[in-house]
């Protein structure tokens, strides 16, 4: 197998940029290596490989002066002795792990290190977590254990922290076209660029996948048109360029479609959550992640981001995430999907289509005498503000919302979700259209922020008094919740009649 035949042997060969490498390197060098480690990486991001050539440089009797093994040296030869692998599947119980703390007391072989590399940590027992622990916690000075895992979350603090922690990461695609390409040149494989590309792309970050695939297409077993990665995401732009058309039956029938053909629905819905992610990181301005795509899937992504706000993509990945979980239980395989089309296609042409559902702007702001006579205000506080004209609040009512960014932005992001709707005893009224913006507009802290705008504008004394508006935008139940309260969140959660007073335009 190309991946064993290549693979690194030397940090230095390690595809680089490589942190990891770069950082035990130095500690190997400055003889500060520590006696636990933990790796955590998805699969095919280096995490044994990186953990063998620790063990031999441990106990490497020539280091480079970069800190690399010799590659020369007894130590260095293959199949050393101090060296101990587990698997944590098959070795998960409280027996292995007391079988493993015995052992540790024995002295190494040859070297001054024994190193004991524990593959998938996080399938122990929570059993054989504690006994390991233990042993973390005062390892005799000749061991040295890494821990691997390709689910960190399920690591337990307690061993995380007596740990040296180093995460992975996924290859970019031109890394592994790199190797690739490496590979190819000592295998005189003959293959184009663009065809290691595509292997690359389809291999998501893990070079071991690629090296497989190389060897499969270089042997004939495999066609690299046949390559479903690349494939597979101009399928999906396509199916959500139909549904952010909003063609809810042309999206039913492109689905049919997939399913028809052949296509293994539960992988597609997986693939198109990926996706559908990955273009909640381009709505939100995040790039990072997005390891293998291509130049013109970007631009393509990107044009669908600019048609969505993040209400709506949160709405499509929920979706489509529940039909994921949902198609192995589903009597009709794509029955759980067509749900999912017609749930965004329904909910966001209300909100399209229906602004009025939201409430019209201003004219209904005059409304609220009822509710307001039942507030009890006082004036003492306010005595110059018992002058203060509507009429040029509301006109001047942007500047406010300017000026008070220079206090503090998310006051500034709570004023643009308010209007003023009325002035009484020395305070202004402000409609607010979420609980939870109202509760946090009113914190003493908040409150005081948006009074001293009010007097540097004014130059008046005056107060506020928040009133809960009765109409709210469909999408509101996270923003009410409080989870999103960032600006840009509260400024995209808008409904299409909210957005004048986002705007600070205020109706005549
Ligand atoms: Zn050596």
């Amino acid at each position: 197998m190309f991946y064993t035949k290549y693979r690194p042997q030397k940090f230095s060969e390690i595809s680089k940029p490589n942190d990891t490498a770069f950082a035990l390197m130095n500690q190997l060098k400055s003889e500060k290596t520590v006696h636990a480690y933990l790796f955590i990486g998805s699969r095919g991001t280096g995490k044994t490989t990186t953990a063998r050539i620790l063990a031999k440089s441990l106990n490497c009797k020539n280091l480079t002066k970069d800190g690399d093994p010799c590659g020369k040296c007894e130590f260095c030869e293959p199949g050393a002795i101090d060296l101990i692998e587990i698997d944590a599947a098959s070795n998960r119980g409280i027996d292995d792990i007391r079988e493993l703390r015995e052992r540790v007391g024995l002295m190494p072989a040859r070297g001054e290190f024994k190193t004991y590399i524990i593959d998938e940590v996080h399938m122990l027992t929570s059993e054989a977590f504690n006994a390991l622990l233990k042993t973390l916690e005062e390892p005799p000075k000749h061991v040295v254990f890494i821990l691997c895992t390709t689910e960190g979350a399920k690591v337990p603090e307690t061993i995380k922290s007596r740990c040296q922690v180093f995460k992975f990461k996924r290859a970019t695609v031109s890394q592994i076209v790199e190797r690739l390409k490496e590979i190819s040149k000592k295998e005189k494989i003959k293959i184009e660029e663009g065809a290691l590309r595509k292997i690359a792309e389809s291999a998501s970050g893990g070079f071991r996948d690629a090296e497989t695939l190389l060897q499969q297409v270089s042997e004939g077993g495999l066609d690299v048109e046949s390559f479903v990665g690349s494939t597979v995401r101009k399928n999906h732009i396509k199916f959500v360029g139909i549904l952010l058309s909003r063609d809810c039956k042309k999206a039913i029938e492109f689905v049919n479609k997939v399913f028809d053909d052949g296509t293994d629905l539960y992988t597609w819905t997986a693939e198109l959550v990926k996706y559908l992610r990955d273009l909640m990181f381009v709505v939100s301005g995040v790039r990072e992640g997005l390891l293998d795509v291509t130049q013109e899937e970007f631009s393509q992504m990107e044009d669908q981001a600019g048609k969505l706000n993040s209400a709506d993509i949160v709405i499509l990945v929920e979706a489509f995430n529940k039909a994921l979980n949902d198609i192995k239980g589903s009597f009709i395989t794509q029955l759980p999907v067509e749900i999912a089309i017609v749930t965004y296609c329904g909910e966001t042409e209300n909100e399209q289509n229906n602004p009025e559902s939201f409430g019209s702007g201003g004219s209904s702001s005059l409304q609220r005498g009822e509710k307001l006579s039942n507030e009890k205000y006082s004036s003492a506080k306010y005595p110059n503000g018992k002058n203060i004209n509507f009429d040029e609040i509301v006109e001047r009512w942007q500047e406010v919302v300017k000026v008070a960014v220079q206090y503090n932005h998310s006051v500034q992001a709570l004023l643009k979700a308010t209007r003023p709707v009325g002035v009484k005893d020395g305070r202004v009224i402000l409609e607010v259209f979420y609980a939870f913006h109202k509760e946090r507009l009113e914190s003493p802290k908040n409150r005081e922020i948006v009074e001293k705008v009010l007097e540097d504008i004014f130059e008046n004394s005056i107060g506020i008094v928040c009133v809960l508006g009765d109409i709210k935008p469909k999408t509101s139940s996270k923003v009410e919740t409080g989870e999103l309260t960032d600006y840009n969140v509260i400024a995209t959660n808008t409904s299409p009649a909210d957005i004048d007073i986002f705007d600070g335009n205020l109706p005549a």
